[in-house]
C-alpha cells in the first residue's frame, strides 16, 4: 500500500532545470543578459572540488556562464576578502559562492558577510538570514528551499492541499539546512519544532511529527518507529558508510523502515541532494534579474 510514496527528487530537480534553462533564454533573447556565478574554492579538499565541478557544469548546462575561481589554502583571509569585494564590484558577475568548509585560519561568518547581500545566492549571509526570519524577500539557502519545493509538491500529490497547520519536527538547527527550513515551514504556517543534541524525548517527539526533516548528519540515526503514521518525511543526510567493504551514501532516516510508514519520504540518494545545485541555479537566476531591475521569474 505504500508503493508510490517516494519523492522524486532526482525527477523534480531536473524538471526545474529545464524551466530554468527556458527562463534563462527569454532573459538573453529579451534583454542581453547571461546570468553568471562565480564559485571561488580554497584548498583541495576532494569533497569540495567534486560539489564545485558539478556546480560549474549544472550552471552552464542550463545557459548560464560560469566561473571557478581556485585559491591555494596558504590564501590568506585578507587575500579572499580582497577577491570577494572585486567580484562584488563587478556588475557581470551575479552570484557569488565561496564553497565551504574554509581552511581552519579564516572565519567563514567574516567572509560570508563580505559578500554583497544580492549577490549571495547560497543565502547564508546575515541580511538573508535575517531577510527570512521577518519574511521578506532575500536570497533563501539552497537546501531547505529545493526540501520546501518537495514537500509543496508531495502534499499536492498526495491530496492534502497545504502545509498550513500541519506539526513540523526538524531535527537539527545549523545555519544552514534547520534554522532557515524552520523558517521556511513557520512561514507556511506550520507549528514548527527545532530538535537538535540536547532535545529530551526525540522519538516521543518525532511521532508527534505530520512533518518530519532530518538533518542531523549521522546515518540512518531516524528509526522507522519514530516516525508517525502518515507522515512527510525529509531526509537531508549525506552519510558515506561502508557496506560489505564498499562505500555507500545513506541519509540520517532508516529509510526501507520509514518509507512503510510515511506518507511520502525522500530516498538518499535521489531526494533533497539534486535539489541543493537545482537551487542555487534558481537562486543565481533570480539575484540576475534583481540586480538589473527586473522581476524575480516566478
Ligand atoms: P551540522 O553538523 O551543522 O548540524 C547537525 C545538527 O544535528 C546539529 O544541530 C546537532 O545538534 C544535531 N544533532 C547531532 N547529533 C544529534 C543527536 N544525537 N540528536 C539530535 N540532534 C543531533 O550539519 P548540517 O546541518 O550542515 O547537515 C546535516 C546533514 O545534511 C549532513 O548529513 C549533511 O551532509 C547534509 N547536508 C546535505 C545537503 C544536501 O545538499 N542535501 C546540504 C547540506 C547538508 P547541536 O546543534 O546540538 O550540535
Amino acid at each position: 500500500t505504500n508503493l508510490g510514496n517516494i519523492i522524486d527528487g532526482f525527477g523534480y530537480a531536473k524538471g526545474l532545470r529545464d524551466r530554468l534553462a527556458v527562463k534563462v533564454a527569454e532573459l538573453k533573447a529579451a534583454h542581453g543578459i547571461t546570468p553568471c556565478l562565480v564559485v571561488v574554492i580554497v584548498g583541495d579538499d576532494p569533497a569540495s572540488q567534486i560539489y564545485v565541478k558539478n556546480k560549474g557544469e549544472s550552471t552552464r548546462a542550463i545557459g548560464m556562464e560560469s566561473r571557478t575561481i581556485t585559491l591555494p589554502d596558504t590564501t590568506t583571509e585578507d587575500d579572499l576578502l580582497k577577491l570577494i569585494a572585486e567580484l562584488n564590484a563587478d556588475s557581470a558577475v551575479n552570484g557569488i559562492l565561496v564553497q565551504l568548509p574554509l581552511p581552519k585560519h579564516m572565519s567563514s561568518l567574516k567572509v560570508i558577510d563580505a559578500i554583497d547581500p544580492l549577490k549571495d545566492v547560497d543565502g547564508f549571509h546575515v541580511e538573508n538570514a535575517g531577510k527570512l526570519a521577518v519574511g521578506l524577500d532575500g536570497i533563501v539557502p539552497c537546501t531547505p528551499l529545493g526540501s520546501l519545493m518537495l514537500l509543496k509538491d508531495a502534499v499536492k500529490t498526495h491530496g492534502d492541499g497545504s502545509l498550513s497547520g500541519m506539526n513540523a519536527v526538524i531535527v537539527g538547527r545549523s545555519n544552514i539546512v534547520g534554522k532557515p527550513m524552520a523558517q521556511l515551514l513557520l512561514n507556511q504556517d506550520c507549528t514548527v519544532t527545532i530538535a537538535h543534541s540536547k532535545t529530551r524525548n526525540l522519538k516521543e517527539l518525532c511521532l508527534t511529527a505530520d512533518i518530519l526533516v532530518a538533518a542531523v548528519g549521522r546515518p540512518k540515526f531516524i528509526a522507522g518507529d519514530w516516525v508517525k503514521d502518515g507522515a512527510y518525511v525529509i531526509d537531508v543526510g549525506i552519510n558515506r558508510i561502508e557496506v560489505d567493504g564498499k562505500s555507500k551514501v545513506v541519509g540520517d532516516v532508516d529509510f526501507e523502515a520509514a518509507k512503510l510508514r510515511a506518507k511520502a519520504i525522500t530516498p538518499v540518494p535521489r531526494g533533497v541532494g539534486p535539489m541543493t545545485i537545482a537551487c542555487l541555479l534558481n537562486n543565481t537566476l533570480h539575484a540576475a534579474c534583481l540586480q538589473h531591475g527586473l522581476p524575480a521569474p516566478e
